[in-house]
């Protein structure tokens, strides 16, 4: 079968990767870019997906809930969490993509005409035929669009690098002032910290808070919602595209390669690809959800200062590393 997959960020070139083992994979890329993103990713999926861990440049065992001027440690069990470079990696899965057989057109997908693609390449416009589509071209999803299928639902964030703020771990900033209605956080990179928040004034008020100077930019996340279609047809969305990013937490890159996994899966094996996720993550999802919305109210201030106490601090990080895979 001819498979076209738009976008290889972790979620195209994963199931890039996956399904050219048994089919005829094109993977159209419109740049090489350095995806804003702390780069923040549960270290199993190293070992899940056979990745190189020389990719990981901080291991992270311990992170800081920061509220109120109070710094909750937080013990990860061990260094389970590792941060990247994004554009190493997304260049790294692109790579074992192509390794296995894919075809790497860097392009940009302009919409659908005659049943095929559009895709435009130095200057030129063609048409690529496929038998079934892969949208994983991110929460801006241009393959949506075409299909005017419903946005995915979004929140703006509002990111910087800066020199001006150290840290060797992560840390998570819960004061209203500072993260609005979600959290703010700091990220330790190569000789820089990337730092994050929503809405400008609340990045703003980070700064201050931080004592540094910097000008961020603005960037969407999605907010995961059950009803997101996941399927048109012979069109499949995934990772940000199908707005598989974790409630509360924000993770997205684990969960784009997870469920890039499970489409390529359901695609090989002929099974219910909206089945085989919800199996395997709407529970996880919903609560995640749940307490996402606590996280909006008053009750988030007893929720973190709770996290002095260590059975909560246990309950938060059994809650984020075990799940299934
Ligand atoms: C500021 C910020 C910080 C974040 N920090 C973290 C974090 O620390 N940890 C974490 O897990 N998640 C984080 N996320 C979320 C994470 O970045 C995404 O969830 C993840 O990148 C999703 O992967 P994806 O492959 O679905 O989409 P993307 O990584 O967005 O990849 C989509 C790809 O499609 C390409 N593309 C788009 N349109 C077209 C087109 N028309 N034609 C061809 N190609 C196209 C793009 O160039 C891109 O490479 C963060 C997000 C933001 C905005």
């Amino acid at each position: 079968m001819k498979i076209l997959i738009i976008g290889a960020g972790p979620a195209g070139a994963t199931a890039a990767r996956l399904l050219s083992k048994n089919h005829e994979v094109t993977l159209i890329q419109d740049k090489e870019w350095d995806k804003p993103c702390g780069g923040g990713i549960k270290r199993k999926i190293f070992k899940q997906m056979n990745l190189d861990e020389n990719l990981i440049h901080h291991y992270i065992d311990k992170v800081y809930m920061i509220y109120k001027n109070e710094k909750i440690p937080i013990d990860l069990k061990g260094k389970n969490l590792a941060i990247v470079k994004r554009k190493e990696f997304d260049k790294y899965l692109r790579d074992l993509a192509v390794k296995n057989g894919a075809k790497l057109i860097y392009g940009k997908f302009k919409g659908f005409g005659y049943e095929k693609a559009i895709i435009q390449r130095n200057g030129k416009k063609e048409l690529i035929k496929y038998d079934l589509l892969i949208g994983a071209d991110g929460v801006n999803s241009t393959v949506r669009k075409a299909l005017n299928l419903p946005p995915i639902p979004k929140i703006i964030t509002h990111f910087a690098k800066t020199t001006q703020y150290k840290v060797d771990t992560c840390e998570f900033f819960f004061d209203f002032n500072l993260s609005g209605k979600y959290y703010a956080w700091a990220f330790p990179h190569l000789n820089q910290t990337h730092i994050g928040s929503v809405d400008k004034k609340s990045f703003e008020n980070l700064c201050k808070y931080l004592k540094i100077s910097v000008k961020p930019k603005g960037y969407f996340i999605p907010t995961w919602q059950e009803n997101i279609q996941i399927q048109h047809k012979n069109v499949y969305f995934v990772g940000d595209a199908a707005g598989q990013v974790m409630p509360l937490s924000f993770e997205g890159i684990y969960y784009a390669i997870k469920s890039a996994e499970i489409l390529a899966n359901s695609i090989i094996n002929n099974l219910d690809y909206k089945k085989e996720w919800e199996k395997r993550y709407l529970k996880k999802f919903k609560f995640m959800k749940m307490l996402e919305k606590i996280n909006k109210t008053k009750l988030r201030s007893f929720i973190v200062k709770a996290h002095r106490l260590n059975f909560v601090k246990n309950f938060s990080v059994s809650l984020w590393l075990n799940e299934r895979n």
